[in-house]
């Protein structure tokens, strides 16, 4: 059984105690295949593992996307439990911000660039956000998805041009039969539109360029943020209604 956590005092006396390497899993919950990989990658590696939930306001752009983030705890819980999970922290906003969000860590180059571009303040929220739980729960080594690369790359760097201890290890794309990445906003595609989502990735991994990627997308109902290039990476973000998907693929 995973022990949930709500109160930091509570976490700081069970860690001072723990005998063993520690790893860390934040996420938001609503719990899939990918985050369970990371969960079996941690427990595979470390002695015990820690675990977040926590749908962090301060990272989200726009208010529809948060209010509409799915929460299914219930089932969260058994999936941690399954995994053999040891700890879930699980705080309130007031409990991870004492501060209210007047203290911001930013990077200023690369966060600037395609999430950090289409989504103003994403990587503000996010790294402040990452900085406190890493701070938190003070593992050995922390598990990132590749499916959010710009992240875990500008997460990496954090870490390291402010000497934190915590060693993080990203853990490849886990992804659905047809191709298409899990994510927690998976759930709020339409029956039609979770049939087109898998061409996304499909088409991001062929030898296309990313103009005719673009187009072939348009033609077929989706709405592009970007699609792009960097150091043999493709990225790209569109949305099929009001529900934005992102994935990359190394060329
Ligand atoms: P989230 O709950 O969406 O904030 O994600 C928590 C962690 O799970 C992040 O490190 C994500 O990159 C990772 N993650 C989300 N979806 C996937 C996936 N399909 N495959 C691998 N990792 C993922």
């Amino acid at each position: 059984m995973t022990e949930v956590i709500t109160e930091l005092k509570d976490w700081f006396k069970i860690r001072k105690e723990l005998n063993g390497t520690l790893g860390f899993v934040p996420t938001m919950g609503a719990l899939h295949k990918g985050h369970k990989s990371l969960f079996e990658r941690s427990v595979d590696e470390n002695e015990f593992t820690v675990a977040s939930i926590f749908v962090n306001p301060t990272q989200f752009n726009n208010p529809e996307d948060l209010k509409k983030y799915p929460k299914t705890f219930e089932q969260d819980l058994s999936m941690l439990s399954e995994c053999n999970v040891d700890f879930l922290i699980y705080p309130k906003y007031e409990t991870l911000y004492p501060d209210n969000y007047k203290y911001i860590i930013t990077e200023t180059d690369y966060s600037t660039t395609m999430e950090g571009e289409h989504r103003p303040g994403h990587f503000d929220g996010v790294l402040t956000v990452v900085m406190k739980l890493l701070n938190i729960a003070n593992a050995d080594k922390a598990y990132f998805g590749e499916k959010d690369f710009q992240q875990y790359k500008l997460i990496d760097g954090m870490t390291k041009a402010f000497f934190m201890k915590t060693e993080i290890i990203p853990c490849p794309t886990i992804r659905e039969e047809e191709g298409l990445a899990f994510s927690s906003r998976n759930v709020r595609l339409t029956d039609g539109h979770r049939k087109k989502a898998p061409l996304f990735y499909k088409l991001l991994k062929s030898g296309n360029t990313s103009e005719e990627i673009k187009n072939e997308l348009i033609q077929n109902g989706f709405i592009i943020d970007y699609i792009t290039e960097i150091d043999n990476r493709r990225y790209g973000a569109v949305f099929l209604g009001d529900v934005r998907l992102i994935d990359n693929v190394e060329l």
